[in-house]
């Protein structure tokens, strides 16, 4: 099914989860159990990161299989194709699309430390919004893109963010999913000024619950999610080193965003899993009892 129509009017609001393909045989297993309580929530989706520059081509497609055929649940499968070459990336979709799977969200990528001595196809496109005119008129796929509520760490401002943003709906995106922030405040703005400028497709909160400190700030820094005076005021009351209780804050925290977010009216909540089951599930069965999701 296409995830757009998750979002039609009337309907309760989605849940999704992210998850990226293991880096090892442990954290394979690992992955399964994290799969099994997530699925057993019952997603709207799952989606499936994609290594810029083809990094993780084979492992995105196993997992994306493994969801779809053996999980049976709905894929959105992430194609970040920067680096790749026209041919590259029809591949890919190609393969994807024999899959069954209907939905991609296409990024540009980043490529990693790891890839320093990587060079991109000579026809590598720059920009999301250049893959997604690529790919709208050759697949039938729903297309999604990447949306950032506080501006993209590179961009000259956040003005220029979002005509660039508004430049991947006209070229075919049909729904933006955000990145991650800790004040509403920076997507509910985001939203009013997507809006603002003739953005009117669904546009989707990300969630990531904190899940250690190290993680929270190497994220922050990558992703530009600026660490807001709450969340570092939180952390500092918790006893020093309590992993647990690092958790547990995370997930209040994020509970009390959810709740927010609900009432205002989002269509659904895809959450940052960084491949853990934990908090997220806590937090889902949480909304859920309370009757707000
Ligand atoms: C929901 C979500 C999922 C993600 N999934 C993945 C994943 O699977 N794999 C992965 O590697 N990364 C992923 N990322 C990270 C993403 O690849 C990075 O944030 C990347 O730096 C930018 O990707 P983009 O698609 O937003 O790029 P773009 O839309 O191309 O934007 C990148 C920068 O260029 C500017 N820009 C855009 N278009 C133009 C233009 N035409 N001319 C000049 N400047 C322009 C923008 O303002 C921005 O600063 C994801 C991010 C999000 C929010």
């Amino acid at each position: 099914m296409k995830v757009t129509k998750l979002w039609s009017t009337g309907r309760k609001p989605t849940v999704s989860f992210e998850l990226f393909p293991p880096r090892s045989p442990k954290g394979a297993d690992k992955l399964e159990n994290t799969i099994d309580a997530l699925a057993g929530l019952k997603p709207d989706f799952v989606s499936v990161t994609f290594g810029a520059g083809g990094s993780t081509r084979e492992g995105s497609r196993q997992l994306v299989e493994k969801l779809q055929n053996e999980k049976k649940l709905e894929v959105v499968a992430y194609f970040a194709g920067y680096g790749l070459g026209p041919e590259d990336i029809s591949a890919v979709l190609d393969d994807y699309q024999e899959l069954g799977i209907e939905n991609v969200l296409v990024v540009r990528g980043d490529i990693t430390r790891e890839q320093e001595d990587f060079k991109p196809h000579r026809q590598s496109f720059g920009h999301a919004s250049d893959l997604v005119a690529f790919i709208r008129p050759r697949y039938d796929f729903c297309l999604g893109a990447a949306g950032y509520p506080e501006g993209h760490i590179e961009s000259e401002s956040k003005d220029k963010d979002l005509e660039y943003l508004k430049l991947k709906v006209e070229n075919g995106a049909e729904y933006i999913m955000s990145n991650y922030f800790y004040d509403n405040k920076y997507f509910f703005d985001f939203v009013e000024r997507c809006r603002a400028i003739g953005i009117d497709v669904p546009v989707v909160p990300g969630v990531m619950p904190i899940y250690s400190v190290k993680m929270l700030e190497m994220l922050a820094g990558m992703c530009g999610a600026t660490i807001t005076d709450d969340v570092r005021q939180g952390i500092a009351s918790l006893p020093e080193g309590d992993k647990e209780a690092l958790v547990d804050f995370g997930v209040e925290f994020a509970l009390s965003q959810c709740r927010e977010l609900l009432k205002e009216g989002v269509p659904g909540l895809h959450f940052y899993t960084m491949d853990l089951s934990k908090s997220a599930v806590e937090i889902v069965n949480r909304l859920r009892r309370d009757e707000v999701l």
